[in-house]
């Protein structure tokens, strides 16, 4: 019999039964924590994405944190140099589990403008996996709303994040086999 079969019809309508580990990924899922960093000009929309124009807080993801141990979303807002490679690395290596990547913008995607320059990387997924990317140089606040919105979903599912995962670690180390 199914749990919630338990219970009586005349409580059907007033309780709520889940497992406990949904219970926290759906709390998880609607209070987002990330972390105040930004790279370049995209970090002027990610900023923006806080203010009462666009209320972020709606969504319950306003709480940005100054301390990676206190987050657990990095936003990689901006053109991403080799120079900073190792930083934000070392960022997200500090971020409590579990964690997730936003790239947001072409130049966190692929380089951007940038892209052959001898000084930036092409894609902040070459060092980090990255769990929702936002097109646009530089997407609106709105697209960033709608990119934690998708990062809700996958935290609701994170089966396919541990999948999409395992894919990159299998890419990363190919390429490190060929480099
Ligand atoms: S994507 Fe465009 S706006 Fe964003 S950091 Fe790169 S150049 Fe600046």
């Amino acid at each position: 019999m199914e749990l919630r079969d338990r219970v009586p019809e005349s409580l059907r309508q007033n309780v709520l039964i889940l497992k406990v580990d949904e219970l926290f990924r759906w709390a998880h899922a609607n209070s987002i924590w990330p972390l105040s960093s930004g790279l370049a000009c995209c970090a002027i929309e990610m900023m923006s994405t806080a203010t009462a124009r666009f209320d972020l807080s709606r969504f319950g993801y306003e709480v940005f944190r100054p301390c990676p141990r206190q987050a657990d979303l990095l936003i990689v807002a901006g053109t991403l140099t080799y120079k900073m490679a190792d930083p934000i690395v070392r960022l997200y290596e500090e971020m409590p589990e579990p964690k997730y990547v936003i790239a947001m913008g072409s130049c966190a995607i692929a380089g951007g403008p940038f892209a052959d320059s001898y000084s930036v990387v092409e894609g902040i997924d070459e060092v980090l996996p990255v769990d929702v990317y936002i097109p646009g140089c530089p997407p609106r606040p709105e697209a960033l709303i709608d990119g934690m919105l998708k990062l809700r979903e996958k935290i609701m599912h994170p089966e396919r994040v541990a999948a999409e995962r395992a894919k990159w670690a299998e890419r990363k180390k190919a390429k490190e086999a060929k480099a």
